[in-house]
């Protein structure tokens, strides 16, 4: 009996034995390909040198000094590269260990900065109902993830939710994709005038939704939209990117694409790949600045905030990236799975939607393609997937829910940046067979 609580009590998982490339064995030495990255976490695979030797020259070095008393070289390298790759204005990064904190330390960054502006009033985060931002009570609060919320709903904060830029389902058949983007900006309108602009805090949004419904892109011009909005009534923009940043859309961030410098911006899992656990909250200046000239502290802190190993990984991850020009390779590598996905699915009765932006791409299962019906709760579609994929070497990570009133099978794609065309077609090969065999069974 194992005495770890794993994710389903119910079964313990195979136990990872090792790991190198796109590939992790089992106890048993059955082999998987990592077509996740997990979580969307292993952009360079597992056990790349470069970033190893990272690790163990600082282990070496400093293996842990805490911030209250020290800065580290690595963290100091690590925020200069990430504000050099940022958006317009981002030049402050905060280190943490995860996505949930990540989030939870923009909130709490942007209700501070407000604090420090004598506008103690504001206190309403808007969010959409399709969203993950992690499971800690403040992230669960703006997140959109019924079944993850229910349980702990007494416990959560108040927060409006709006309706997500979800296309294939949020877009009428009579209405063309500017006024589809515009229904949804006077919705998000229309919700920061109730809860009263001068009590809100910020907007909070995945530039790519990750988790809950899988890689959806949002229509053109619906990031700029919603920027203006936030500009013309003072309140900030709060990006996570904690799934879609550090490249996996082919560009450092997602929202890059959409043309929008957010206000604050959340990432984690890429940051370290799964070398480390390491996430960030990356802000524009001016916001670092009122903390500075008020409390003169981020009223914040944790432990293992800038993790000297953790920062090492992350900073030999980064310099990776950007020495194999990795970015070029996810865009182009992302057309090549786009194509092969639309040649092996395009036609499949069972596959509503394609999308996707980058190495990030989920297929949407529908049990009627004409009408988009989707397959019953009961029939755990998404589950047989994962279980047929991990029989036959693959892992994909399955979603199932109901989002925004309509329930969905999901299938996330995220594999590593340094995947093959070979190694994407194997991948979309089982994957193809995986699908078929779970809507067999
Ligand atoms: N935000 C997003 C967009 C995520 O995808 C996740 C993780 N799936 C989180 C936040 C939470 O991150 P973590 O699991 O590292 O706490």
């Amino acid at each position: 009996m194992s005495h770890v609580i794993h994710r389903s009590l119910r079964e313990v998982p195979p136990v990872a034995d090792s790991a190198k490339g796109i590939f992790i064995r089992d106890s048993e030495d059955n082999a998987y390909i990592d077509a996740s990255g997990g979580a969307a976490v292993s952009s360079l695979g597992h056990g790349h040198p470069d970033v190893l030797a990272a690790m163990h020259r600082q282990i070496d070095r400093c293996a842990y000094a805490h911030t209250s008393f020290f800065t580290t070289e690595v963290a100091e390298q690590l925020a200069d590269k990430l504000v050099a790759q940022a958006p317009p204005g981002i030049s402050a990064v905060y280190f943490v260990s995860g996505g949930s904190e990540a989030m939870e330390t923009a909130l709490k960054l942007a209700r501070q900065y407000f604090y420090e502006n004598g506008e103690e009033q504001r206190s309403v985060f808007i969010a959409r109902r399709q969203s993950y931002h992690g499971n800690t009570l403040g992230a669960l609060a703006v997140g959109g993830n019924e079944w993850r919320r229910k349980a702990f709903a007494p416990l959560l904060m108040d927060v409006p939710r709006v309706a997500p830029c979800y296309e294939y389902r949020g877009r009428g058949e009579d209405q063309t994709v500017d006024e589809y983007t515009q229904d949804l900006l006077d919705e998000l309108e229309s919700a920061i005038v109730r809860a009263g602009p001068e009590k809100v805090i910020g907007f909070v949004a995945e530039p790519v939704v990750g988790a809950t419904g899988g890689a959806i892109p949002p229509t053109p011009g619906y990031f700029r939209g919603v920027h203006a909005l936030c500009d013309r009534y003072g309140i900030l923009f709060i990006a996570d990117e904690v799934m879609c940043g550090m490249g996996r859309t082919g560009t450092m961030f997602a929202i890059e694409q959409d043309e929008v410098a957010p206000d604050i911006i959340a990432i984690a899992k890429g940051l370290g790949a799964g070398y480390q656990p390491i996430g960030a909250v990356l802000a524009q200046g001016a916001i670092v600045d009122r903390l500075r000239q008020g409390s003169g502290a981020f009223l914040h802190g944790h432990t293992y905030v800038g993790h000297p190993v953790a920062c090492a990984a992350a900073l030999a991850v980064q310099q990776v990236i950007e020495r194999d020009k990795l970015l070029a390779q996810v865009a182009k590598r992302g057309l090549s799975l786009r194509r092969m996905l639309g040649e092996a699915f395009g036609k499949h009765h069972h596959v509503g939607d394609i999308r996707g932006r980058g190495l990030l791409m989920a297929l949407e299962l529908v049990h009627d393609r004409p009408t988009k019906s989707p397959f019953p709760a009961s029939r755990k579609l998404h589950a047989k997937v994962k279980e047929q994929a991990m029989a036959r070497g693959l892992m994909v990570y399955p979603m199932g829910g109901t989002i925004d009133g309509q329930r969905g099978d999901h299938v996330l794609l995220a594999p590593p940046f340094i995947a093959t065309t070979g190694d994407l077609a194997e991948i979309v090969g089982r994957l193809s067979e995986s699908i078929d065999a779970a809507l067999r069974q």
